[in-house]
């Protein structure tokens, strides 16, 4: 993690006799190693920590929910490859951030809870202190390492372990407790100065064998119908310029899972991602590259990827990932930089791309439901439906390829997934491994505060409401996001009705003609109200172009939109039918 800290703390040696504590070993830690954001909800005991650590010029940005701090340090992580550093108070306070350090872990994103804990001898002994819980036995299970630091001389090597355990391997969430106590320790600043660590290569590179390079060439070298798929580690490993450099030598047309949209354009000619039914039915060879045969891939099996045989080539820096669903006929372990090097190395200058009936196939399924999509998405029907409102952000994204893309809800999610192409690497954040809601402000802020480039976020109404209040932290820091807010009046859509004709309302329908640009009027940002997609582009190009915090109210047709979206399947089905 270079960065200049350690020669500025080397050279700010302590005068002789003079202390530190426990408060500015932390923070001297995280500096040494190149973090300087944190993402904070302040109380006791850690709020004169995040005091300090802005008054040491530290950036700190404090939420209204620790569960929103939790997942602008995950997505942090992602972008970056640093650690996102999450600063919570003790039990509830850590216990909200929990969440989002098990999503962390789940996506692969590297990402520190720091969290303040009670008096250590009181919590042990079970005898009722402020807020005690022993948060390190319940973090551990959701998260790759959990440590306790209880001497400020161990703050060093407690950190260095929490950067190292987080961004080496495969990537998560890790845990670190910091005792009340700790905190106002004090001791001799030249020997805390000393323990302090500078965390050398926190992610080696892992170098895959020579063998299994060759194993991976065979395998593709003998496909008729190959494909690869780009996952967020792909996208992850920032090795942009290799991964283009091996789709296009290897010919081989590729499906990007969805943040790995952007990695390479999505209108580039041998992007798969219109006619992905007929590339996982057909393939005969596929190539994962930092994507997992979980759910979002039916499990590498099943009437989605067709009868045909199929052999895997999946590269992954995890050797626990292979075989974990289907056969990996040629399993490729290291990092995905290293490994990518290591396939174009192998092909050598004359490698024979597939037959060209494979990718005139691809190419005219593609192309066809292109030029199908396409007249739905320039409707400008009042109300607004999906296609009609994602036509216009999808030409906001076109016009504007450097804006950060977040996204969440159920149908706002599935369309605007496959309606707006991504043109650059890192610039689609979405709800990731688990469809979780709630990620939108959080990753919003991150996405703005660590890119510096405009963030516009593409939220349903109910993905929206989890994490809503942070309007306030986005005006507060004026960071240039725009909000907009698909409003269909319900979860999935707004017509719900009550069966019993009781006086409440559906159980997935919200307040009729909610304004929502209200919310953001409210804290000093721009509200608008767009009815028709004409007025929706209009106002987004001009959110982005301002800088200002903005709420756009896009008011969808409530009876537009699906049960779970795309994902009404995993729904199940009761057998009792009653009146
Ligand atoms: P998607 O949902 O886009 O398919 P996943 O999160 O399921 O992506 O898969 C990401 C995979 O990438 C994980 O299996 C993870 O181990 C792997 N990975 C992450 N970073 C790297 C890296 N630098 N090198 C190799 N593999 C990586
Ligand atoms: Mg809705």
């Amino acid at each position: 993690m270079g960065n200049t800290a350690a020669d500025t703390l080397a050279q700010e040696a302590p005068e002789a006799g003079a202390l530190t504590d426990g408060f500015h070993l932390v923070i001297d830690a995280l500096k040494l190693n190149g973090i300087n954001n944190i993402y904070n909800v302040p109380g006791i005991p850690i709020t004169d920590l995040g005091r300090f650590m802005q008054a040491e010029g530290m950036r700190v940005l404090s939420f209204r929910h620790e569960q929103h701090a939790g997942y602008a340090a995950a997505i942090a992580g992602f972008l970056t490859r640093k650690p996102g550093v999450c600063l919570t108070v003790s039990a509830p306070g850590f216990l909200n951030g929990l969440t989002s350090l098990a999503h962390a872990t789940t996506n692969c994103y590297p990402m520190i809870l720091i969290s303040g804990s009670s008096e250590r001898e009181i919590v042990d002994l079970m005898q009722g202190d402020y807020e005690e819980m022993d948060q390190l036995a319940i973090a551990k299970p959701l998260c790759k390492a959990a440590y306790r630091v209880l001497h400020a001389e161990d703050i060093g090597i407690g950190i260095a372990r929490a950067i190292r355990a987080a961004v080496s391997g495969r990537p998560g969430g890790v845990y670190l407790d910091l005792p009340a106590a700790l905190l106002g320790q004090t001791m001799d600043a030249a020997v805390g100065a000393k323990s302090l660590v500078k965390v050398i290569d926190a992610a080696p590179s892992q170098l895959p064998a020579p063998h299994a390079v060759a194993r991976a060439l065979d395998v593709l070298k003998g496909a008729k119908k190959p494909l690869i798929i780009l996952g967020k580690g792909a996208a992850y490993a920032q090795a942009d310029e290799d991964i283009r450099a091996l789709v296009e030598k290897s010919g081989i047309p590729y499906l990007p899972m969805s943040m790995a949209k952007g990695l390479l354009p999505d209108n580039h000619p041998l992007s798969a991602g219109a006619a992905r039914s007929l590339v996982l039915k057909e393939a005969d060879v596929v190539m994962l590259i930092g994507a997992r045969l979980n759910w979002l891939l039916s499990h590498g099996k099943g009437k989605q990827w067709g009868e045909a045989p199929k052999k895997f080539v999946q590269i992954d820096i995890e050797p626990k990932e292979m075989d974990s669903n289907v056969e990996i006929a040629a399993p490729l372990v290291g990092d995905i930089a290293s490994c990518v090097k290591a396939l174009l190395d192998g092909m050598g200058g004359n490698w024979t791309q597939p037959p060209a009936e494979w990718l005139n196939t691809v190419v005219s399924k593609r192309d066809g439901n292109i030029e199908k999509m396409a007249p739905r998405l320039q409707n400008n029907n009042v109300p607004m439906d999906f296609h009609g409102a994602l036509g216009a952000l999808r030409k906001v994204i076109a016009d504007n390829p450097d804006v950060v893309l977040v996204n969440e809800g159920a149908n706002t999610l599935d369309f605007a997934r496959s309606i707006i192409d991504m043109y650059k690497p890192r610039k689609r954040l979405d709800v990731g491994t688990w469809g979780v809601m709630g990620i939108g402000m959080g990753q919003a802020v991150a996405a703005a505060v660590e890119t510096g480039c405009p963030v516009l976020c593409v939220e349903g109404d109910s993905a929206f409401g989890f994490s809503g209040m942070e309007v306030e932290t986005i005006c507060r820091y004026n960071l240039p996001v725009c909000v907009v807010v698909f409003n269909n009046g319900g979860i999935y859509r707004g017509t719900d009705v009550n069966p019993t004709g009781g006086a409440d309302v559906a159980t997935t329908v919200f307040v009729k003609d909610a304004r929502y640009d209200k919310m953001m009027e409210a804290f000093g940002g721009v509200g608008v109200y767009a009815t028709s997609p004409d007025e929706l582009l209009r106002a987004v190009t001009e959110a982005i172009k301002s800088g200002k915090p903005t709420l756009v109210n896009a008011v969808i047709d409530e009876k537009a939109g699906t049960e779970s979206g795309r994902i009404g399947n995993l729904n199940p089905q009761s057998v009792v039918s009653k009146k």
